[in-house]
């Protein structure tokens, strides 16, 4: 397995706010992760869907994927689509693109011993799109100001920026399985100015092990996001508001809660779910012990279950429709579509309080309806 270098792109998100978490972390191993794997994988395919429509001779490597299934198939369809339309645009334009896929790219120009691989690169003159697949389907990912593209699309600019006069930058983030296709454009030159005068500072810093830590999302993927003392610091720093008087809460004051309320749980349960991992492991955290959890009871043999009461005189089945995930498993997703499209319907989503800058519409006077009585 190719060794990781100490600053990668798919971390830069981390040691660009916090550089000296990339030392910090150089050295603690990371357990594998079936979610990594099967990401892999569904890579893979995407990349043989591609060059398959692009009559790319390649192997289909379906057989060998532990993970495969229907979805996977067609996540790596819409990846092909939407990769194949974009290279299209740029035909349908006049221009002669060029693309790469799960391409190479160094990035030491700007960060010391960086490199990374990007899903898919196409060059053409004026524009260079980076479109990067992401399989998780935990948290939707940003294509907006997306440092990890930004340092594909620099590694890009690297390579074909002697070759192409390349003005903009098009970086998007496909997520099929969170139906989240984003796409953030920015001027070449502002890219390298960003580089030249924010990355590489960061990156220097981080490579020596100097900065200040600082916590904040991207504390999600860090390998002590359940111990890091400026990560706890930062979180009880919340618990240790000062309050004033009255003994309410006023709306500003509930403002600044909600701005921190998502870090809060989310470090919170991080440190939870190390301290039972530990605990599991034998270590002792003082004032604290191992309990049995709820547990629900079940059927030791359900033919057996079935038999005894069938010979009871009673029929032990129920008959239930098909969800809508395993209906469209059973008929293939153009049938479902074709049969049931008009049939389906998707209520209102239950109202939820996020900050201003996320993407979605914000409600309008509409939300009287979910108001609690
Ligand atoms: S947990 Fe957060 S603050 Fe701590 S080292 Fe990691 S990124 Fe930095």
């Amino acid at each position: 397995m190719a060794k990781h270098s100490l600053l990668s792109p798919s971390s830069a998100a981390r040691w660009t706010a916090c550089p000296p978490s990339a030392r910090l972390c150089e050295h603690i191993a990371e357990g594998p992760s079936l979610f990594a794997e099967e990401g892999t994988e569904a890579h893979a395919l995407c990349e043989y869907k591609v060059k398959l429509a692009l009559g790319i001779d390649a192997a289909d490597p379906t057989p060998t994927l532990g993970f495969y299934n229907e979805q996977m198939e067609d996540c790596a369809d819409e990846y092909a689509a939407f990769v194949l339309e974009a290279l299209q645009q740029e035909k349908d334009a006049g221009k002669d693109p060029i693309i790469l896929l799960e391409q190479k790219v160094d990035v030491s120009t700007y960060v010391p011993e960086c490199s990374g691989t990007a899903d898919c690169i196409i060059v053409a003159d004026g524009k260079l799109h980076v479109i990067d697949f992401k399989y998780g389907q935990g948290v939707p990912v940003s294509a907006e100001r997306n440092t990890q593209m930004m340092l594909y699309a620099l590694g890009a600019l690297g390579m074909f920026g002697a070759l192409y006069e390349v003005d903009e930058v098009s970086m998007t983030v496909f997520q099929p399985r969170l139906a989240n296709v984003g796409t953030f454009t920015m001027a070449s030159d502002e890219l390298l100015e960003w580089a030249d005068s924010y990355l590489r500072p960061r990156a220097d810093l981080a490579f020596k092990g100097e900065g200040e830590f600082c916590s904040g999302p991207h504390c999600r993927f860090c390998k002590v996001k359940a111990t890091c003392r400026a990560r706890a610091e930062a979180n009880l720093a919340l618990a240790r508001y000062e309050f004033r008087m009255p003994p309410m809460l006023d709306d500003d004051e509930v403002c600044k809660i909600l701005g921190k309320v998502e870090e809060l749980a989310a470090w919170a349960s991080d440190v939870k779910e190390h301290a039972l991992k530990a605990a599991l492991t034998g270590k002792r955290f003082e004032g604290f012990k191992l309990v049995e959890g709820r547990s629900v009871r079940k059927y030791t043999d359900e033919a057996l279950v079935a038999a005894t009461v069938l010979n009871a005189g009673h029929d032990p089945y129920e008959k239930k429709i098909l969800g809508i995930t395993a209906m469209q498993r059973l008929l293939g997703k153009s049938q479902f579509e074709q049969m049931l499209g008009n049939l389906l319907e998707k209520g209102p989503g239950k109202p939820t309080l996020v900050a201003e800058s996320d993407r979605r519409p914000a409600l309008n006077a509409a939300t009287q309806d979910f108001k609690e009585n």
